[in-house]
């Protein structure tokens, strides 16, 4: 077998060993039909199979609540950011934000183009350091949704629970956090994610959504745009992103064998704090960027003492087979993503070399 590198990367992120060697088996031949899934019809028993199948485990894992619908759209989470707003800001309400870092800011840009918005919490104040209280949370009169980040990539967040907003949906980018915990789908309107973090592959986003909230688009969006024309067509309109799906499919299978999303957070929660825990026992070596309490398991930030001493880290892990640790341009500083199919063995050989970096300088 060939070496794996030891995978930290933000996304594209590393997928499950045995996803990949599934895929690998069946990727000249799919179940004797002679060819790769890629080369099949869209519209043939044989695909669809894969993409119904593929929805329908992503709600059996959210417990089957009734009423939602999935759908599967091109154009990655930040066409989200734009289809949100077109979708469901009318004249007269307010898109409402809680803006907790880079993404959220995204979103929150692509509404401006839209309609009217509001910022309902932020704790810009922090540097982003921290998350807003949830009790905090004001939302306008007027507000058509509430759009919140579940887990801010590049700054390292995470909400541990959700606002209730009444009879106000509240939507959810998921995109680095989703089905790495257990959470009940029923609280909000539409969660969405990227699948290139935790589902799969790039080039698809998933978006779970309340059937009756896009039951009647607005007719004036282009096709492509509007919800509706995917829950009509079970996101079969046009061509769909067939290859993406079919890995996603078979990331969720990977999840139910891990024991569901129980089991993953679990996994996830073992892996986070055994680097964390190395970062707050360094004696101050490794500094984490965040505050404690909104610390997130996926995307773990950490600082040195000097921009050089970061440089030298990088470079160091690197030799070792390490991949990823970079921070995000736009802050600096280290990160290691640490997304469901990252094994605990990499997390080990992490803090194995976090501990041997500080004591060999
Ligand atoms: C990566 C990411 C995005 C952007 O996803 P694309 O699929 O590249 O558009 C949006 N939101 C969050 C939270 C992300 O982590």
């Amino acid at each position: 077998m060939s070496k794996r590198a030891f995978n930290f990367n933000a996304g594209p992120a590393a997928l499950p060993l045995e996803v990949l060697e599934r895929a690998q088996a069946e990727f000249v031949d799919y179940r004797n039909t002679g060819m790769s899934i890629m080369e099949m019809s869209h519209r043939g028993a044989v695909y669809e199979a894969v993409h119904n199948e593929a929805q329908e485990r992503l709600l059996s894992l959210l417990g089957n609540p009734s009423g939602y619908k999935v759908l599967f759209i091109q154009g990655g989470a930040s066409t989200q950011f734009a289809m949100i707003p077109m979708n469901f800001l009318g004249q007269g309400h307010a898109a409402n934000y809680v803006m907790t870092g880079s993404w959220a800011d995204k979103a929150l840009k692509e509404a401006k183009l839209i309609g009217e918005t509001h910022v309902a919490a932020s704790s810009e104040e922090s540097k982003y350091m921290s998350l807003p209280k949830l009790a905090d949370i004001q939302l306008s009169d007027n507000a058509a949704y509430l759009h919140l980040t579940s887990n801010e990539t590049i700054e390292g967040t995470q909400f541990k629970d959700f606002p209730d907003t009444g009879a106000v949906p509240l939507i959810c980018d998921m995109s680095s956090d989703i089905l790495s915990r257990p959470f009940d789908l029923r609280r909000f309107g539409m969660v969405y994610a990227g699948a290139q973090k935790n589902l799969g592959p790039s080039g698809v986003a998933v978006v779970i959504v309340r059937e009756d909230l896009i039951t009647d688009s607005p007719k004036h969006l282009p096709t492509m745009l509007r919800y509706n024309t995917y829950l009509k067509n079970n996101s079969l309109y046009n061509t769909p992103p067939s290859f993406g799906i079919y890995m996603i499919n078979e990331v969720l299978k990977w999840i139910e064998e891990k024991g569901g999303l129980a089991g993953v957070q679990d996994m996830n929660r073992k892996k986070a704090a055994l680097i964390y825990d190395a970062i707050d026992n360094s004696g101050g070596f490794y500094r984490g960027c965040v505050n404690p309490d909104s610390r997130s398991d996926m995307n773990i930030t950490f600082r040195l003492e000097t921009e050089e001493l970061e440089k030298e880290f990088v470079k160091a892990s690197e030799k070792e087979g390490f991949v990823g640790l970079k921070g995000h341009r736009s802050v600096g500083g280290l990160r290691a993503s640490v997304y469901n199919a990252v094994p605990y063995e990499s997390c080990k050989a992490l803090v194995d070399f976090m501990e041997h970096f500080k004591n060999n300088r």
